[in-house]
């Protein structure tokens, strides 16, 4: 059995009147993500840490923003695809840890079903997947609510 540790990041910037999908969860924001699929950074840059432990390229790898099928495509599809290949390699998740920054709103009331979705999509406990979230101190794009960004580390353990 190895152990294999995966990073992902995320950014997209934000616009009046669309939608905030985060973790698999729709967000009550005056703001949305501006994006190909439904702009989800979080489920984003989960796959990418997924992807990245395995060392199998990235989300745009497997999923082309270019390409139409993915046109306003859920989030939470990408996530099931990904976990597929983990499947495929043999790999279980240890743990997944999670930091989101965005200036507005406040996530503390979203973070425990933003965890329990994930560890639903992925067949893992909610204990395993731990979300945090921090403003930008209002410097910078994220700050002045033009943007919103997320980072995931995970760790799997891999069958030989
Ligand atoms: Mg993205």
């Amino acid at each position: 059995m190895s152990l294999r540790v995966g990073l992902g990041f995320d950014l997209h910037r934000l616009e009046e009147g669309r939608p905030l999908w985060l973790g698999g969860v729709e967000i009550p924001s005056s703001k949305g993500c501006i994006a190909h699929s439904d702009g989800d950074v979080l489920i984003h840059a989960l796959c990418d840490a997924l992807l990245g432990a395995l060392a199998l390229g990235d989300i745009g790898t497997h999923f082309p923003h270019n390409d139409p099928q993915y046109k306003n495509k859920e989030s939470i599809f990408f996530l099931r695809e990904v976990n597929k290949l983990l499947k495929e390699n043999h790999a279980r998740i240890i743990n997944i840890d999670s930091t989101i920054i965005l200036e507005k709103p406040s996530l503390k009331n979203f973070k425990t079903s933003m965890a329990e979705k994930l560890a639903s999509e992925l067949g893992i406990s909610p204990h395993q997947v731990s979300i945090k979230a921090k403003t930008h101190e209002k410097v910078d794009a994220i700050g002045n609510e033009e943007a919103i960004a997320a980072h995931v580390v995970v760790l799997l353990e891999v069958e030989p």
